[in-house]
């Protein structure tokens, strides 16, 4: 069966529906590439089609490439053929003298908006759901269908520059303001309706850029405005990748110099970028973990087999503040009814006022309608009576973290719960089993860390106790996936494995003001390694006397379970820190003085030259990176050899999408594969000579160097 289907009316008009056999989506196969060639090549020999519009018979229009075969291509060579081949067939489609329209509805995305640009009429349904891009640079890609030349001869260089580079998505509004798409229509009939009326009034159409006098919007290449904009977009572009992201380049070199050529020559320019982004190893990287690593854990890679699916329809939270009101606002936002419980009803209500702002502002922006926040908020009861939980499937704890508080209200809560029902903890440093000790039954008894902002954070850390059944896990996994979270599965461990691993970023940087590094090369070097946020910045956020407050816990649960407390040569710089009451963002005075008024620049803390002088000799740049990023990557391949992570996949995905490790290197167990095990064991024991035992390569990793292989990568 052809993966496009062929109508052809009285007209001689052909309505083409795209409509991939077995796959929720139309992509970019061999099977639709097959049939899209055909299609042009009937487009051109039949003299009884009179004109094209091209539909999708899914609920979107197109998803893009065919992720398996871009990963399937092995040299630059295969790349650029690949990627000439398929626009050889968009070329021959615009220079059919034939009228072709793209009718679009619901997402059209990468290689399917590459093929809506090479028709010369686009219409979208504007029903809410349309959302257009190019989104490659997420994978480490640029549009390689002809997309870095098209994008920009139709809205213009800067804003083309500005969607590729940002992978951003645009409604149908923007569309059509920008000069994306030509028109909207208000349902399907009356999109078909257009489509035949522009094809009646254009018997020969001609792309733009195939006129002889064509003009880009805002001007070519040689143009002074673009010519101002080549000077600054390579450094606006590097001050936020920091050079870790050569799609970026690429996609910048491809435009400016596709606009000094005819437009098939820009079509063999964008080919050469895109071959060199497709065999790069950030796109390898990119593309194994947040493509194939992410869909295995979807799939449920990390959940026990053999259990039936469940669903949460009522859920309780205990504590109705930060965390609280932002578990509420998910659950509730995926159609879960929510009890929401505080110690005062003044509380309780102040937790659910979070969803009334966050969906006043969505209101406000169009993303929501009126009814739809008001039902959202009618799903969420704000309370202080435990008997509104009782046929609550599952309960997630959110209130202070002590374990006196915890375990009140864990038994509070049980005595009004039916026998099945889960109790779940949000702590973020607690071990679950002993957590779970307060409970009646601890079979059912189970983590779920969630991440701050949990609106925005994907993340969700599942954490096995002791005593948790399979059963309970697979209804946590379940109930994430339920709200649209991405799960990764843990076992019990001091700091599970996110809180874990990121502790020894930002204790790292510490430890190198402690030595006299400056403080400003500490904090470039985090973002230069490609992290999100500098660690001394990262670490007021988080706050310095929170710090101090896990490091005494741990030292005290481990002096009672009879073993040794070593701290962390960044320890004591806490300490000293907060001492001087330099607490972090939330006192204005951390490593940095923080504005007032929360608008202005923070600055780095000049008193930080007194407290830890400057040694007169500053480390490489390189190797400030370099310990930053070995102390994470060796730490997450100690929890895997001891267990706490249960797959590498799990370990990658949870390592950027929980604190934003840098994702070109694809998580950090990839980083390892990626500078190469052996190199890794032979750096990791210069740098524990030189700064301590914690850079001792873990054994997995001497293991995998020594018989020459690497950590799962991910892959088809
Ligand atoms: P918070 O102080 O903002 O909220 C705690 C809420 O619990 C308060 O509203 C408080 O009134 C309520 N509470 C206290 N005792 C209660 C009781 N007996 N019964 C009912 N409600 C009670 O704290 P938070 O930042 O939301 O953190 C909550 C939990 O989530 C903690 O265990 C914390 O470690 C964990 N966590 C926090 C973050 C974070 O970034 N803040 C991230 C992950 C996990």
């Amino acid at each position: 069966m052809s993966a496009i289907k062929i109508d052809q009316g009285a007209d001689g008009v052909v309505l083409a529906t795209m409509d991939l056999a077995g796959k929720p989506m139309n992509v970019i196969d061999a099977e639709m590439a097959g049939a899209l060639a055909a299609l042009v090549e009937a487009l051109e020999s039949n003299a009884s089609i009179t004109g094209l519009i091209l539909a999708s018979g899914k609920k979107d229009f197109f998803a893009g490439a065919d992720v398996d075969q871009l990963w399937a291509l092995e040299t630059a060579e295969q790349g650029f053929e690949a990627s000439m081949h398929f626009k050889s067939w968009l070329r021959r489609l615009e220079q059919a003298g034939k009228p072709v329209v793209a009718a679009i509805h619901g997402r059209c995305l990468g290689g399917g908006l590459e093929i809506a640009m090479a028709c010369h009429h686009r219409i979208v349904l504007d029903d809410g759901k349309a959302c257009l891009g190019l989104p490659e640079v997420k994978l480490g890609l640029l549009p390689g269908g002809g997309g870095t030349q098209r994008l920009p001869r139709l809205v213009g260089m800067q804003q083309a520059l500005q969607w590729m580079g940002e992978g951003t998505e645009v409604r149908a509004a923007q569309a059509l303001s920008s000069g994306l798409v030509q028109a909207l229509a208000k349902t399907p009939e009356d999109m078909l309706a257009q489509a035949r009326a522009w094809i009646a009034a254009h018997p020969k159409p001609q792309q733009p850029w195939d006129a002889p006098k064509f003009c880009y919007p805002g001007g070519d290449s040689r143009s002074p405005a673009t010519a101002q904009l080549m000077a600054i977009a390579p450094s606006m572009a590097s001050a936020k990748s920091w050079g870790n992201y050569p799609a970026i380049t690429h996609i910048m070199s491809s435009v400016f110099e596709g606009g000094l050529v005819d437009f098939d020559t820009a079509l063999q320019i964008e080919s050469r970028y895109f071959a060199a982004c497709v065999v790069s190893p950030e796109s390898r990287n990119l593309i194994g973990t947040l493509w194939y690593q992410l869909n295995a854990i979807k799939k449920g890679a990390s959940r026990p087999q053999g259990v039936p699916v469940s669903k949460v329809n009522k859920l309780g939270i205990l504590g109705a503040g930060m965390m609280g009101a932002g578990i509420a606002y998910v659950a509730a936002k995926a159609g879960v009814e929510v009890v929401l419980l505080d110690t005062t009803q003044a509380l309780a209500d102040k937790g659910k006022a979070y969803s009334q702002g966050v969906l006043d502002k969505a209101v406000k922006k169009g993303y929501r309608s009126p009814e739809q926040r008001e039902a959202q908020l009618a799903r969420i009861q704000a309370t202080t009576d435990y008997a509104a939980l009782a046929d609550c499937q599952l309960v997630i704890e959110a209130v202070f973290e002590d374990r006196e508080v915890k375990a009140q209200v864990t038994q509070l809560a049980e005595a009004q719960l039916a026998a099945d029902a889960v109790f779940a903890s949000n702590t973020s440093t607690l071990p679950i089993t002993g957590l779970a000790k307060a409970s009646a039954r601890p079979d059912r008894f189970i983590g779920l860390h969630f991440f701050s902002p949990v609106d925005k954070m994907p993340l969700v850390e599942i954490i096995v106790g002791e005593q948790t059944s399979d059963e309970t896990l697979a209804k946590g996994f379940d109930f994430v996936q339920q709200i649209g979270q991405t799960p990764i599965v843990v076992n019990d461990s001091r700091g599970f494995y996110t809180s874990r691993v990121f502790a020894t970023y930002v204790m790292e940087g510490l430890a190198m003001l402690k030595e006299g590094v400056h403080p400003r090369s500490i904090e470039v070097a985090g973002l230069q390694a490609g992290m999100p946020m500098p660690p001394l910045a990262l670490q007021d956020e988080v706050s310095l006397s929170l710090g101090v407050h896990v490091a005494d816990q741990t030292r005290k649960d481990m002096a009672a379970a009879g073993q040794r407390y070593e701290a962390h040569p960044g320890e004591p710089v806490l300490r000293q820190m907060c001492e001087m009451g330099r607490i972090g963002k939330k006192a204005g005075r951390g490593f940095y003085d923080w504005p007032e008024d929360g608008q202005g620049e923070k600055r780095l803390w000049p008193g930080l030259q007194d407290l830890f002088p400057l040694a007169d000799e500053q480390p490489d740049q390189q190797e400030i990176i370099e310990r930053l990023l070995y102390a994470q990557a060796n730490e997450a391949a100690r929890c895997l050899e001891e267990g706490v992570l249960r797959s590498v996949a799990d370990g990658n995905v949870g390592s950027i999408l929980g604190w934003g490790f840098a994702p070109f290197f694809g998580g950090a167990l990839q980083f390892i594969n990626t500078i190469g095990p052996a190199h890794f064991v032979q750096r990791s024991r210069q740098l524990a000579q030189a700064h301590g035992k914690r850079f001792k390569p873990a054994a997995n990793i001497v293991d995998l160097a020594r018989r020459g292989i690497f950590f799962d990568q991910g892959g088809a």
